[in-house]
């Protein structure tokens, strides 16, 4: 299965820069071997995905509303998103969960959404440092999975892609081991079935990409900060195993 590198903006980008990132990307993928996706903020994702019209590099969003339209203030459709350029979601990053209180029933209904607008959802799941040391990693993860993603998930006529973020390790520089990596993988890949990419994410730099991605069933990357600066982001791409 072709590896993924995808890249979170987060938060961050006004136009010029955002304008900039997209050039130095197209200028800079060549022919890359794993699919790139970035995942701008809204303000500046059709100026993005015009930017990146039919280069190498893919665009998607950071959140959608699960009703496809209605009176829902500040709320993105997934159909919008889809007008504006993206072919991706992301869904249920630790983030939105912690910071807007996001379940898992919530991130179901998302991914509904996002799939009847022909986006590709990339769902994430992962566990806090408190989950891991008390043990509940596998646990935790697992209740994530069988909450967030509707029965057929990645099979035909339902693409997607899972991004494994333990929450400790992002934004933190700390990654679990690669035993604890490719544990979790194998867990993730048990119930998700063998058509379904599972992305790492959580301080993916250049320096551990190669050793990351290499690992069994780890089909690509979710990377934050370091998406943020096209040399670091395409040096975690060129870093994926043939
Ligand atoms: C993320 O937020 O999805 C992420 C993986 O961030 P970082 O790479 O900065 O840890």
């Amino acid at each position: 299965m072709r590896r993924m590198v995808a890249g979170n903006w987060k938060m961050n980008m006004l136009a010029d820069g955002a304008a900039q990132l997209a050039g130095e990307l197209r200028r800079g993928a060549g022919e890359p071997g794993c699919e790139l996706l970035v995942c701008p903020p809204a303000t500046v994702l059709a100026a993005v995905a015009h930017a990146l019209l039919g280069s190498v590099c893919q665009v998607g969003a950071q959140d959608c509303h699960a009703e496809a339209s209605g009176a829902h203030t500040g709320d993105l459709a997934a159909p919008m998103l889809r007008d504006a350029g993206a072919t991706h979601v992301i869904l249920g990053h630790s983030e939105r969960r912690a910071n807007h209180g996001e379940t898992d029933a919530m991130v179901l209904a998302k991914v509904r959404a996002a799939t009847r607008a022909g986006l590709v959802p990339v769902v994430c799941v992962g566990e806090t440092l408190a989950e891991r040391e008390g043990g509940w990693a596998e646990s935790v993860v697992a209740g994530q999975l069988a909450g967030s993603l509707p029965h057929g998930f990645g099979q035909s006529g339902m693409a997607g892609l899972v991004a494994y973020e333990p929450v400790w390790a992002i934004g933190t520089g700390r990654t679990p081991t690669e035993a604890d990596i490719a544990a979790m993988h194998a867990a993730i890949r048990h119930r998700v079935g063998p058509s379904v990419r599972i992305l790492y994410g959580g301080s993916v730099k250049p320096g551990n990409a190669a050793a990351i991605l290499a690992l069994p069933e780890v089909g690509g990357a979710l990377v934050g900060g370091a998406s943020l600066d096209a040399r670091s982001f395409l040096a975690i791409a060129a870093a994926c195993p043939a």
